[in-house]
């Protein structure tokens, strides 16, 4: 049984918290909100129970955690060097979205990081996560809090789907403001590289850095070149249904190439739905298939933000095909990209 503490995040109920970072310290796992997406929190510095965050997630060994900080003291007890960079960083940044890959910290066992003498750490922004790190007073090791490969939770229910009676504990927040993972900036390499792109943008970090990197081709933002094909690209973050990307500059081009695809589905008695923005809306109602809206195209946060729960709703409602477009490898439009490339089991690119 998986015990549901409410809390609400305004005002933490303290009770509640100390009851869950009690938890932790007992070597149990709770799940918890942060500002991105639902962790699934251990202790640590605790072998054993980080173990078992693996097992509850079925999540292979060689995936390194990040470790969830909530004052700048506990850095210093992650991590084994924090240069002059991170400091910059972490002043701009933090709490928030920003997770920085620093030289580990002896205390902190191999399992976290996969055996890597390197470690993940951020702090977060969400005042629940920071109640929890605070009460329980040692840093916490949390993933994303779903089942390996599946798409990440933005709320307790979805969490619940996914590890109901595998996790000891779930604190049910409410939403996260952001809805999609944390950057994650490698700071041990010769120039830092951002290995995952999410809620704090390339652009944002060169402004602090004189040269941030994108891990990858596959990720490079000027690639004109043909994408591999989407065997190659690793497929996480994937829903039930075929995820199918159109990826085009012209977002003109690229409706026009759903309303294509969908069209051959639908005649084919598939049930399809369209991940579209407001914008979009209005050409895709004469196809008469399910229009999941995920906000305005000027406002890209709001799309990542709704994203992942878009996907699972469609999920839930035994959708075969899903068809989405690209929004662009400008500011928060990287971060949807790399999602939609990994949810999908098909991407078309056009011009
Ligand atoms: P998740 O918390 O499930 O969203 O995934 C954490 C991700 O952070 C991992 O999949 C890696 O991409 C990245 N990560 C964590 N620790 C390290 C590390 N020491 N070196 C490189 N990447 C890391
Ligand atoms: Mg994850």
């Amino acid at each position: 049984m998986t015990i549901v503490l409410k809390v609400d995040p305004r005002q933490p109920d303290l009770e509640k918290i100390r009851q869950a970072a009690a938890s932790l310290l007992e070597g149990n796992l709770v799940a918890f909100p942060t500002e991105t997406v639902y962790g699934l929190g251990a202790n640590a510095l605790n072998r054993k129970a980080v173990e078992r965050v693996f097992y509850a997630k079925g999540r292979p060994f060689q995936d390194p955690l990040i470790v969830h900080i909530a004052s700048l003291q506990m850095l210093y007890e992650v991590v084994n060097n924090v240069p002059n960079e991170a400091l910059s960083l972490i002043d701009q940044f933090w709490p928030g979205p920003l997770t920085l890959i620093l030289p580990r910290h002896p205390s902190i066992p191999a399992e976290v990081s996969a055996g890597l003498n390197t470690v993940a750490v951020r702090m977060p922004s969400h005042p629940i996560a920071l109640a929890l790190i605070e009460h329980a007073g040692v840093p916490i090791a949390a993933p994303s809090a779903n089942r390996f490969g599946h798409t990440s939770p933005t709320s307790a229910a979805h969490v619940l789907a996914d590890l109901d009676g595998k996790i000891d504990l779930l604190i049910d927040g409410g939403e996260p403001i952001v809805g999609v993972e944390s950057t994650v900036l490698d700071l041990t390499q010769q120039a830092p590289v951002i290995l995952r792109p999410g809620g704090v943008t390339h652009e944002e970090l060169m402004k602090v850095l004189d040269s941030v990197l994108l891990h990858g081709d596959e990720s490079s933002i000027d690639q004109k070149d043909p994408m591999p094909s989407p065997g190659m690209l690793s497929r996480h973050y994937a829903p039930q249904a075929t995820l199918i990307l159109i990826e085009s500059e012209n977002s003109t081009n690229a409706c026009m190439r759903i309303i294509a695809e969908a069209t051959l589905l639908l005649e084919s008695g598939k049930r399809v739905a369209i991940l579209s923005a407001d914008e979009d809306a209005l050409i895709f109602e004469q196809l008469g298939v399910r229009i999941e809206i995920i906000g305005s195209s000027q406002n890209l946060a709001q799309i990542a933000n709704r994203l992942y729960s878009a996907i699972r709703l469609l999920d839930e409602e035994k959708i075969d095909f899903i068809l989405a477009r690209s929004y662009g490898s400008k500011g928060m439009g990287l971060a949807i990209l790399d999602r939609l490339r990994r949810a999908a089991s098909k991407i078309i690119n056009i011009e």
